[in-house]
This record gives C-alpha cells, structure tokens and sequence, in this order.
C-alpha cells in the first residue's frame, strides 16, 4: 500500500456540497472516472486494502508453540538429561572420542526444530487462509468511463463512483450523491447495531461528529436497506476503518476442536507416562533392594517421557489440513475458519436455500396470467427473443395494450440490466428481475427507453422480509409543444388516471394480491371481486405447482411522492397480473442429495418461495417425497420454539420464511442435537449463518456481511459442493485418526518396552533418547505423512456422521492405541530377551555385546514400516488393496527403512546415534520379528471380519 497521502482535507467531505466534492476529487457524477485516471490515481494512491496487521510478533507465535505441555516435559527432560552427563563428565565416565551432552542438544533441537515447525506452519497457515480470502474478495459496482462495471475492491481510487445496494459490504469511504431509503449498519466502526438512515442532499458542520455524518459512507459498514451512488473519497489506509485497523483486526485465537483434542491427548500421555515411571522406579528400587539403580532408572524414565511424547505430530496434523483445505478449494468450497475442516464431516444436517442453491438461478419467464388469460412464452436464457403465444397461437403482444401494462412493471419496478457482452445476453443484479426485463424486451419494451419515459424518484426495495419492492415515477410528459398530462405515452395514459405519480409494485402474488383493491382490465380499473381475487390465486398455484416461481404486479397512481413508510403506502393497489419463471434444478444436485442420504445427511429446503413451487422442486430433487410435510413461514411464526422443535425432525421443507426464522429453524435442530450446515445469501442471514455450526455463504450471490459470517464459501453456489466438501471433511478427520492411532500405537510400545527392560534386570537402557527421538520423527513421521492423503475409503459417504464432540480416544481408537501398544511391546520385548541373550553365544571381532540394543532398536522401526502398510484400511487386507493407490506409503516405507539401515550400517552415523553393527544374519531376523506386527494388524482385521464387528 503506498503511503501516499489522499485528497487533501479529507476528513471535511461532509461539510462540502456534492458538487464541490466532485470537482475537488475531478469526476463525473454520470461518467466516472477514465482508466487513465484510474491508472493514474491507483499509482498515487495505492491499491484499496488494509494493511495486514502483523498480529502477534514471531517472538509471541514462537513462545506460544512452547506452551504444549508435552514440550515441557521435553525440555524437563533434556535438563535432567544434560545434568546427568555433567556429573558423569566431572567423574571421568566418558569413554575418549564420546560426545557428551548429545541427548541434551538433540532433544533440545528437536524442541527448538518443533517451536520452528509450528511456527512456519502457523503463519504459512494463516497466509493461506488470507490469500483464499481474497479469492473472495468483494466486487464492487463502479461507473467508468460512462459505463457500469463491476471490479474488485482493491481497484477502487478516489473519484470513483460506485453503486449501493442492499447486503453489500461498503468497500471504501465516500460521500453520497444520490440516495434512496439508504440504510446502514455502521457497527464495525462505532458499535451501534441499530441501522442508519442516510442522506446525499445535506451539508453539515465540519465539526459533526463520525457517527452523525448521515451523508457520507464508510468502509467496513453494511448497507442493511436501500439504494446509493457514491463518490469515492477515501481508499485503503486513509478511510476511517484503516485508521482504526489495528484495534479490529486483533485476531481472535479461540482452540479449535482438534486442538482440544490435542490438549486432552497431551495431558493423558503424560499423565500416563508418569504414573508408569513412577511405577518402574518404585520397581525397580524394591528390585534392586536400595538405590544402587537409581542412575540407571533415572535414564529409563527420561527415555520413556521423550517416548511417549509424538514429536511429529503437530507438524503432521497441520500439513493435513492445510492439504484439506486445498482440496476443499479444489471443489469449489472456500474454508474461511480452519476448524471447518475437520468438523465439516460431522455434519448431520444440511439446510440449503433454494434459488441459486439447489436451482441454476438462471430464470426464464414461462407463463403469463394477465386478464384471465394465460400466455406461455417461449425462448432460452436472458435472449430478447421469444414469442408470445395463446392457446398455441403466437400472438403480437405489442398491441395488447392489458399484457404491455405488466410488461411495463415488469422492465420498470426492477433493479437488474441487461447486457450484450461479446454476443451473449447477461444480466447485472438478480436472475429474477434479469428474466423480467428479458421477457419485456421480448415484447418490445425496453427498459432503457421506459426508464427515462417513467423516471424512477422514489422506491420501497426489495427485502425478504416484505417479499416485496416498489418504485415511484414520475410520469413524463412528451416534451413537445405545450405539454399537457395527456401528452404522456399513450400505453399508460389511463394509468396514471392524470396524475403525477405511478407506483409499481411486484413481490410474492399472494402478499401482493392482499393489496389490492382494483384490478386493471381494458383501458381502466375496476373493482376486484371476491371470484376475482380467487382465480388469480388457483392460477397462481398451478403455476407453482410446475415448479414455477410466480410474481405478482401492480400499480397505483400517485399525485405526490408518498412520505410514508412502504406499508402505508403499498395500500389500495390495482392488480396487473402474474408472471411465472422458471429456474431449473441444478442437474448435479440429484445425485448430491442422494449421497447425502446414504451418507445419514438429512437435506432440508428453506426458501422464501411458495410451498407449491418449493414442493414441486423438492420432490423433483429427491429431498422430499410424496405427502412430506411442508412448513410456511406463517405457521412457524405462530409455533412456541418448544413446538417448533417438535417438528424440525419431520419437516424437509420451510417455504415462505423470513430470514429471522432461519435463525429459529437452525436453533431447534440444534437443540435436538444435530449438527447443521446452513447456507445464506443476505444480510439478514448472518445471523442465522454464525448460530449453525458450519454457516455457508454464497460466493456469487452472496452479500458481503453473510460471507463475514460464514465458515465456508461456496464459490459455485452449488448444493453438491457442500456435499463434496463434507466428503472431504471426512476424509481429513479419518485420516487423522489413522495417523494418530498409527503414531501412538507405537509410542505406548516403545514405553513399554523401555520400562522393561530394567524390571526383566536387562542391564542398561534399550533406546537412548536421541533414538527414540530419531523413531518418532523420521520413521514414524514419513509413514505418517503419507497416511493423511490416504483416499477415501469407499464406504466413507455411506454410513452416519459422528459427533464433533466425540473424544480423540472414541470409537475404539483409545482400545486401539492401548491394545496395538501391548501387542508391539509384547513382540519386542519377546525379541529383546531373545537377542540379549543371543548377543552373548555370538562373539565375534566386529560384534559388540550392547548390540541387542541396536536389534531392539531396528525391531521397532521396522515393526512400524508394517503398521504403515496394514493400518491403511481398517477392513481391507493388505492383499486387497491396490498398493499404488497411496504410492506415498510405499515410497515413506522404502525410504525409511533405507534410512534406519544407514543409522546401522554408516560408520559416522552410527556413532553419532549410539548403534552398533548387526551381522546380515541378525538384521534378517529383526526384520522376522518385525514382521510379526504386520500379521498381527492382518489377523485383527480377519478376527473383526468373521466376528461381524467393525473398526472405525
Ligand atoms: P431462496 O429459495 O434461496 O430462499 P428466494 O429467492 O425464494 O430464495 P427471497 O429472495 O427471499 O427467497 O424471495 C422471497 C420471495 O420474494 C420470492 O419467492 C418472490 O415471491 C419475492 N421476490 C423475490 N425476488 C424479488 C424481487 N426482486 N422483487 C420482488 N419480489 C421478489
């Protein structure tokens, strides 16, 4: 960001009029800025972003890796250990050419390597998470070079123009040149919660205070309501939310679940591995009848806390949910909140909105019902070209003066445009105002020419909320000779019935119909009869039982612009007719909720639409069934949340809902004890979307405050992007559980065998700490690096979640860890008093009698390189599987073991780690007993086979 400083006096853009303003910042009110101008401005002034706040400094994250207490105990140790090697030092005990203070340093900088690691992995994590945000990062609406665009918010300079809209995140600060019923929720800047109005026409004391600045916008805030168009004043740092960026962007470090786990893993090997010192020592001294042993239980115990302790699993478990969240990106979904990852699998319950979601959101304009006459219309996508036809019959609708009037509300009462880009017809704003100007368009009304014959001066825009929006226009009259009211366009002469003011609503057919009053027929409005008001609503649900989304239109004339509030206002209406577009499902989704099924996920549709047309979509997409039942907003308005609860278990469908209800539907599933999924797109879904446990926003449709909400955010939009991302949240969170199980199976055998050793009166200690170390890290740590991108095992998305708020040691994985642990020790320490004494018989020059300790040693690592390969399916044989399709497993085992032989066989290595060397014939019945773990792992997964049980 440069450090440029920004226009001059920039905290006074309130005190200026608008025309001031925009000469000070050299625009155009209607054209924008130039790209030169742009060019030019984004090189002084730097690109719209916030500086990233360093958060905690390195030397913090660094200190913070060291609060582990399993760290602790390492660094205890390596102390303790140090101490021993000085006093044996000071008493001459060291052999020449013996390094002393090796176990000391290397514990220490395995100490040091694992701070370092959780460092790199800690700040690489959370710049990739900054950089998969900025994927997501807002695009804004900005006039340029007389055109509108939409660019992303780094882009904007000083002097831009942009538009507002409801649900949209303020991207910069600036001063408002036109407004209508703008609200905003300024919270990030001062706290206040409550929506304010703004106003572009005021001019105010330069010492008005920030909150009280009605005509300027701020980065950061939220447009909760309405409509602007704004001059850009300040960009990036400059902006009042840059000033105070520090104070909100202080990261907020809360333990995810995994780590959780972690801490209750730590705590429960450490505690364990105490109490088993404890144990060996208070053995060994009654053993040994006094304290001639305590050097020698000294060094067991401290080999068996850096046993316990899984050096290289903090480093193994963050690549894995740093690769998680690639694939996740692969797919479509954008994680936002790292623990997603792992609880994403352990979802029970997806509640999706429809439009968009579960449709294509790409609507085209089917059926017309206008003055008890239907019309179908034909034609694909948002192409002006189709015909109008009646009873199978293409009629000219252009002299259709009833069917033109709709078409009029359709192109005026509407936010969207239409475009031409490259010889494809898109449309900018919402599917369903896009397929309203399209289908007028197709009749020969363009929007553009009606926009300046009707210009709009005042609306009540659309919410959720009401299902509603309305325009007000003036109605021009044709600027020739002595204009008259009369002189307006015949085609809406009789509506405006000589007055000034025509107001259009559109919105949900049913809310829309209740105010009415007056229906528009021939070239005038009469009364609505009761048969009337009947008809429309049986076709409105023929339509919507096709699946259509059906809105209703009308209109009222005015003689002065209404100060009311659009309740008030939107009485006493004249009904026009309805419009029924179609929205296709998402030809994915079948299949996507059909795996949520087998995979124990429940979909459940929550839409603003009408129940027919939820149902009709709904049965069509297999998320409901014949006779399910459907409920309305109205219904669950009038239910106690006791009720309600009741109910959410049996209710796939929500139509006709507000956003608030969301919020209530999400809270009774989860008091029921799912764990639920919900998607938003508004504003208003926030909250509903920060109460679910993974809260989905949309990457294309969604406002900006719903995806600051959110834990993830659908880039497609896609219902069966969720499912995918669920499937990979599972994977990572069995994968994890794999490597855990594989890592400490180990950990408890290498304990156990080392507490052994001094009760079976061996005489010395079997692993030195450096070897225990090199064990846990390297041929542990490969083989466990290459288990976490284990595939999915092919039942994954074919049985039910588990809980989030199960513990690491559930579902067998504590009785595993404990039961693979006894049977490795059993196996290596069967193999420990074998070669102890075996090492005695065999004397030869190069032979030395320690050397059964190198055989342990080499047993135990070997033994692993077989745990590696068994414990990639919990059901499957080995001779089942396809060994390529995890080549890393392969690979980790060769290379591991080629390394463990180099730690025996490489003169320099094997001083350094202690090891002697192995005759063939010794080395090759290591790798005999090895192997035995191997048979055991394929014998368990036989027993649990035959006996019907299954390991998870
Ligand atoms: P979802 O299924 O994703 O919840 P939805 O589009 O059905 O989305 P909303 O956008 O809240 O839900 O719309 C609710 C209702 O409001 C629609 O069924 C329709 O009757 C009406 N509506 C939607 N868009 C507009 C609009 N632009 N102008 C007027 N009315 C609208």
């Amino acid at each position: 960001m440069s450090a440029n400083s920004q226009p001059e006096s920039n905290s006074l853009w309130h005190s200026w009029e608008i025309d001031q303003a925009l000469n000070l910042l050299k625009t155009d009110a209607d054209k924008g800025l130039t790209s030169q101008d742009v060019q030019q401005r984004l090189q002084k002034y730097g690109p719209n972003e916030l500086e990233e706040n360093e958060g905690r400094n390195p030397w913090e994250i660094l200190l913070d890796q060291f609060k582990n207490i399993m760290l602790l105990m390492l660094i205890a140790v390596a102390f303790i250990s140090g101490f021993l090697d000085l006093m044996a030092w000071q008493a001459g005990e060291f052999k020449p050419g013996e390094v002393p203070f090796k176990d000391t340093v290397a514990i220490l900088a395995i100490v040091i390597v694992n701070g370092i690691l959780g460092y790199v992995q800690e700040s690489r994590a959370e710049k990739a998470l900054a950089a998969l945000k900025k994927l997501s990062s807002p695009l804004v609406r900005v006039l340029r070079d007389g055109k509108l665009m939409e660019i992303a918010a780094q882009e904007l300079v000083p002097g831009d123009m942009i538009l507002l809209e409801t649900g949209m995140q303020i991207a910069a600060d600036g001063r408002l040149i036109e407004q209508s019923n703008l609200q905003v929720r300024e919270s990030a800047l001062t706290g206040e919660a409550e929506a304010i109005s703004k106003r572009a026409n005021l001019i105010l004391p330069p010492e008005t205070a920030l909150g009280d600045r009605l005509n300027l916008v701020f980065q950061g805030t939220e447009v909760v309501q309405g409509r602007a168009k704004v001059l850009v004043t300040n960009t990036g740092m400059q902006t009042e939310l840059g000033k105070i960026a520090t104070m909100l962007q202080s990261v907020e470090n809360e333990p995810t679940p995994l780590q959780q786990r972690m801490t209750q893993l730590g705590n429960t090997l450490v505690f364990g591995s105490l109490v088993l010192v404890a144990f060996v020592v208070v053995g060994g001294i009654i053993q040994a009848r006094g304290f001639g042993n305590i050097r020698e239980l000294l060094e067991v115990s401290l080999s068996m806390a850096v046993a316990v302790v899984p050096e290289g699993l903090p480093a193994v478990i963050t690549v894995t949910l740093a690769l998680g969240t690639q694939r996740m990106v692969r797919h479509q979904a954008l994680i936002r909140k790292l623990p997603a990852v792992e609880t994403l699998g352990s979802v029970t319950t997806i509640c999706s909105d429809k439009t968009g979601t579960l449709t294509q959101n790409k609507m085209v304009v089917q059926s017309i019902y206008n003055n008890n006459h239907v019309y179908h219309v034909t034609g694909e996508g948002y192409a002006p070209r189709g015909d109008f036809q009646f009873n199978n019959q293409t009629i000219a609708v252009e002299d259709d003066p009833q069917i033109s009037a709709l078409l009029v509300a359709a192109a005026v009462c509407n936010d969207a445009v239409l475009q031409q880009q490259k010889g494809e017809w898109r449309i900018l704003g919402d599917p369903t105002e896009g397929a309203l100007v399209t289908v007028a368009a197709k009749a020969g009304i363009e929007q553009d020419q009606w926009n300046s014959k009707l210009p709009r001066v005042n609306e009540f825009p659309f919410d959720s909320e009401r299902k509603r929006m309305s325009v007000i226009c003036q109605v021009e009259q044709v600027a020739t000779g002595e204009a008259s009211l009369t002189d307006v366009d015949p085609l809406i002469a009789d509506m405006t019935q000589s007055q000034q003011y025509l107001m259009f609503t559109k919105g949900s057919p049913e809310l829309t119909l209740a105010r009415c009053t007056q229906i528009h027929s021939g070239n005038h409005a009469a009364a609505l009869t009761e048969e009337q008001r009947q008809k429309i609503l049986a076709e409105n649900d023929r339509m919507a039982n096709k699946g259509l989304r059906v809105l209703g239109f009308a209109y009222k004339p005015l003689t002065e612009m209404p100060s009311d509030t659009a309740e008030t206002s939107e009485q006493n209406l004249i009904w026009l007719g309805l419009i029924g577009m179609l929205d296709a499902p998402r030809p994915e989704v079948r299949a996507a909720v059909q795996e949520c099924r087998n995979a124990g996920i429940r979909p459940i549709m929550i839409t603003g639409d009408h129940q027919l047309t939820a149902r009709a979509i709904a049965a069509d997409l297999g998320i409901a069934g014949e006779g399910d039942r459907v409920l309305t907003g109205q219904e669950l308005q009038h239910m106690s949340d006791q009720d309600l609860e009741q109910q959410v278990d049996l209710v796939s469908i929500y139509a006709r809902v507000a956003p608030e209800h969301k919020l209530r539907i999400v809270q009774a599933l989860q008091r029921r004890g799912r764990f639920v999924a919900m998607t938003g797109d508004g504003v208003n879904d926030a909250p509903a979307l920060k109460q679910a446990d993974i809260g989905i926003a949309m990457g294309i449709t969604g406002t900006d405050v719903s995806k600051e909400a959110s834990d993830m955010v659908l880039l497609d939009d896609n219902f069966a992007t969720i499912v995918a991302a669920t499937k990979e949240g599972r994977v990572v969170y069995t994968n994890i559980r794999r490597f855990i199980k594989y890592i400490l199976g180990s950990n408890i055998g290498e304990v156990l065998t080392i507490a052994s050793a001094p009760l079976l009166g061996l005489g010395g200690v079997p692993l030195t700490p450096l070897q225990i170390l090199w064990m846990n890290l390297v041929t542990d740590g490969l083989p466990a690096l290459a288990l976490a991108v284990e595939p999915p095992e092919p039942d994954v998305m074919k049985r039910p979640p588990f809980s989030p708020r199960e513990s690491i040691f559930a579902r067998g994985l504590g009785a595993y860890m404990i039961r693979i642990g006894i049977v490795f020790a059993i196996i290596t320490i069967m193999f420990m008093l074998w070669a102890h004494n075996h090492v005695q018989l065999v004397v030869g020059e190069n032979l030395d009698p320690q050397r059964w300790k190198t055989m342990v040693f080499t047993c135990l690592c070997i033994a692993q390189m077989g745990h590696a390969i068994a414990i990639r399916s919990n059901n499957k044989l080995t001779v089942e599987m396809n060994p390529f399709s995890n080549i890393f497993v392969l690979l980790a085992v060769v290379v591991t073991t080629i390394l463990q032989l180099m730690l025996v066989y490489v003169p320099p290595l094997r001083a350094f780690f202690g090891t002697h060397w192995l005759p063939p014939a010794e080395l090759g019945i290591c790798i005999g007993f090895s192997a035995l773990m191997f048979v055991w792992i394929e014998l368990e997964k036989l027993f649990f086979r035959i006996t019907g049980r299954t390991t998870v």
